[in-house]
């Protein structure tokens, strides 16, 4: 394929032809072949395609199935019954499984609510919904009926009075079995990413095993999922190959303040990781989670071979005297501007004032010498990068007001955020040229547009090894 016209950094408006998966020449005396297609691309410009350094695939999938059930999207009782009636209509005629399932339930919305609440909204269908924590279910009567869970006496159900009400905490994987649920077709999810411009991702998701890895490939196979994956995991993928476009990555490791793990078992636990060819990626949060994560992997020892480094995944409160260490520990920080816009109003009334400059970094760990990326952490975060993007730049939050004004990068420098390799994110950005494997987007405008405003960028194309897998 022969695309005319677009705009390639460093060169101005030329021509570019992929062949054979890779970008088989770029310049103005390019001329289209006999039966070759050509893109007219307008002056748009043609960009490395986008890597998302932290999601969850399979997450996303069931998400995207789902009703949401808290903000931004639904703010009070009314609201959500209106949300989960009209589903429960919608759905009625045309699903095989009549199961409904909601996410991102928030107590603003409505309260402790639990079987009975949901009982008087659907009363006739399976409903289950989970707390925006993801440690909590909340499921109806005809849910808990169905899966027997009240005559199941390990069933992990909250009882009141004797009653189960509905409330099931931490039951995920009880949860699972009991729907022997198989895992979620990844198709919208290819298509959504590809409609981004997105042409890899990684999947930072701490129990992916090899059976989540194994799908990933497959559904690589039937053409659903459209990109490439490097996938985060847990201690079974130590020396697990790479299959299909889907290669094991990190070790996730889930710091949660309130029950951190004991020390040495942890540094143990890294040693082994790089004993066995594996970087370490920390999820932190908060600043006690982060000053853990940085005091076992400078007693472990860091490891800067396979992945160009071990991780710290969020970063989101890094003062100024956190910087020095994070620095010579060699880490990667992955960061989710997105954030910003999406619970920027939240933090700047929940967050002490002391925190706020410190909350979701960039120019200051860029400063410090840290590389830096990122990824939307969807269904967690909005999976449009492009909105991440402008987050990085504006440094608003979605009323408007700024957080972390010296935090702001410029387009190019955001842009980097989502085109360092998967395999060393933060390092040097994917350029186009010849013999570089065809993973491109065309945006609806050149850069000098782009750049005014990256949340209103348009995909017109997207290309992964050559093939277009979104116009
Ligand atoms: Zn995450």
């Amino acid at each position: 394929m022969l695309i005319r016209n677009a705009e390639i950094a460093g060169l101005g408006r030329t021509h570019l032809r992929i062949e054979a998966g890779r970008i088989a020449a770029i310049g103005d005396g390019l001329r289209p072949g006999e039966h070759e297609a050509v893109l007219e691309a307008g002056g748009g410009a043609l960009l490395p395609g986008l890597h998302d350094h932290h999601i969850h695939l399979l997450a996303l999938a069931a998400a995207l199935d789902s009703v949401p059930c808290g903000p931004p999207q639904v703010h009070d009782a009314g609201q959500l019954a209106r949300t989960l009636t009209l589903k429960a209509a919608e759905t009625q005629a045309t699903s095989g499984d009549d199961w409904l399932r909601g996410t991102g339930y928030h107590e603003s919305v409505a309260g402790d609510i639990d079987r009975h609440w949901l009982d008087r909204v659907v009363p006739d269908r399976p409903l289950r919904i989970q707390h925006r924590s993801g440690r909590l279910w909340i499921l109806n009567s005809r849910a808990l009926e169905r899966l027997g869970a009240e005559d199941d006496g390990d069933a992990p159900l909250e009882r009141i009075a004797g009653q189960a009400s509905g409330r099931l905490y931490d039951a995920d994987a009880w949860l699972r079995q009991r729907l022997g649920s198989r895992p979620p077709s990844l198709a919208r999810v290819g298509r959504l990413l590809a409609s981004h411009g997105v042409t890899g991702v990684t999947d930072t998701s701490q129990h992916n095993g090899p059976q989540e890895l194994a799908h990933f490939a497959a559904e690589q196979a039937r053409g659903h999922l459209l990109q490439a994956v490097l996938a985060m995991g847990d201690a079974r993928l130590d020396g697990a190959l790479p299959s299909g476009d889907v290669r094991p990555g990190h070790f996730k490791v889930h710091l949660h303040e309130n029950e951190l793990p004991p020390f040495d078992a942890l540094c143990e636990d890294i040693r082994r990781r790089h004993a066995a060819g594996r970087n370490v990626a920390f999820h932190c949060v908060t600043l006690t989670e982060l000053v853990f994560a940085c005091a076992a992997l400078e007693a472990a020892g860091v490891d800067t071979g396979t992945f160009a480094g071990d991780r710290i995944e969020h970063a989101s409160v890094a003062p100024p005297e956190t910087l020095p260490q994070l620095a010579a520990l060699g880490l990667v920080v992955v960061t989710q501007p997105n954030f910003i816009r999406e619970r920027g109003d939240v933090y700047l009334r929940e967050v002490e004032a002391a925190d706020l400059p410190w909350l979701y970094r960039a120019r200051g760990l860029l400063d410090a010498g840290i590389p830096l990326a990122a990824g939307t952490d969807a269904p967690y975060g909005d999976p449009n990068p492009w909105l991440a993007l402008e987050a990085a730049v504006t440094r608003k939050s979605a009323s408007g007001r700024i957080l972390g004004a010296a935090e702001a990068l410029s387009p190019e420098q955001a842009l980097a955020l989502f085109t360092s390799p998967a395999r060393q994110p933060g390092g040097p950005v994917r350029r186009l040229a010849v013999g570089a494997p065809a993973d491109l987007c065309l945006l609806d405008r050149p850069w000098a547009d782009a750049r005014e405003r990256l949340g209103a960028v348009h995909v017109r194309a997207t290309w992964r090894t050559g093939k277009m897998i979104w116009q």
